[in-house]
């Protein structure tokens, strides 16, 4: 498979269509996004690297990283884990709160803002250090030891979090929130606002779809099963309400960012990653989400 003239094909058919959509600005330091930026990195599990486009550029991979705290938080508590979040797809938008009144403050999945807040919540509960675990974690599986976060963008989060505070709140007022609200709040904003680029993000994807994370990476493991439920929560969940767009048109295991990133995972075969900042309704890139269409429709290369 040439994946290099597929990639290249890619970014010359994605530049002749409009680039719709808007760049993320509710959280206002990410609205300084460049909207023309685009980049794209495939890894294969041979370490083959093809790239093109920006895809060294640093940018915020914001949601992308709730797959990262997820794994700490399933290596650690196992399937324990799963009374504290469910693992169904939502059907709402990520920062919706109307379940969690109903459901009595157990989010639907992981992927969702408030499914995200429990997972650092037991993060917090488990680990003396967990920042620099989280830290630790993301630079073993990217092999990059200078990851980190953008302090501005995780106090612009902060400044206008309303609706994070709302979940976490309500959570807490349900039973279901163990630690400081804020402890939590400051701890996820650090999460989303980790820099990173398309090769470090497909870098670190691989291990989803390679052996799985049977080797321990800064202490954090799991079984080929257990990266099994990773990738079939990223299915169900990693778009939001847009997840069975995703499934339908895509057809990879994958996680979007309002950062305008998207990371996905053939198994067996390949990781990829994508950045342009413009996002749908649904707060997913336009063109991330329809380069990885293409790339599937080009290889044939969908888990379907
Ligand atoms: N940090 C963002 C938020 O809490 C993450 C949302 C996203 O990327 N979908 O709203």
């Amino acid at each position: 498979m040439d994946y290099q003239k597929i990639l290249d094909e890619i970014a010359i058919e994605i530049a002749a269509l409009p680039n719709d959509g808007e760049v993320a600005n509710y959280i206002p330091e990410l609205a300084k996004a460049n909207p023309d930026k685009f980049g794209m990195h495939l890894t294969t599990v041979r370490n083959e690297h093809f790239a093109v486009g920006d895809a060294e550029d640093k940018f915020s991979i914001q949601s992308i990283s709730k797959v990262f705290s997820l794994a700490m938080a399933f290596s650690l508590m196992g399937e324990k884990l799963w009374k504290r979040v469910g693992v169904e797809p939502s059907g709402n938008p990520f920062n919706s709160i109307v379940q969690l009144e109903y459901e009595n403050g157990i989010p639907r999945n992981p992927f969702v803002n408030a499914g995200a807040l429990v997972v650092v919540d037991v993060l917090l509960s488990e680990l003396q250090n967990p920042e620099e675990d989280l830290f630790a974690f993301v630079r073993s599986l990217t092999g990059s030891t200078d990851i980190t976060y953008n302090a501005k963008v995780a106090q612009s989060e902060k400044e206008t979090g309303y609706l994070n505070s709302a979940f976490v709140n309500m959570m807490k007022a349900k039973g279901n929130i163990v630690n400081d609200t804020e402890e939590i709040l400051d701890f996820y904003y650090k999460q989303c606002s980790i820099e990173m680029n398309c090769r470090e993000l497909a870098s670190a994807f691989l291990h989803f779809g390679e052996n799985g994370l049977a080797y321990s990476h800064a202490g954090f493991s799991l079984t080929k099963s257990q990266v099994k439920r990773l990738n079939a929560l990223m299915l169900s969940c990693g778009f939001y309400d847009e997840s069975g767009q995703f499934a339908f048109k895509v057809g990879l295991a994958g996680k979007s960012g309002v950062g305008g990133g998207i990371a996905a995972v053939f198994p067996e075969e390949f990781a990829v990653a994508v950045w342009s900042p413009k996002l749908n309704k649904k707060g997913n890139s336009v063109r991330a989400f329809n380069s990885l269409e293409l790339l599937t429709t080009k290889t044939e290369s969908s888990i379907f």
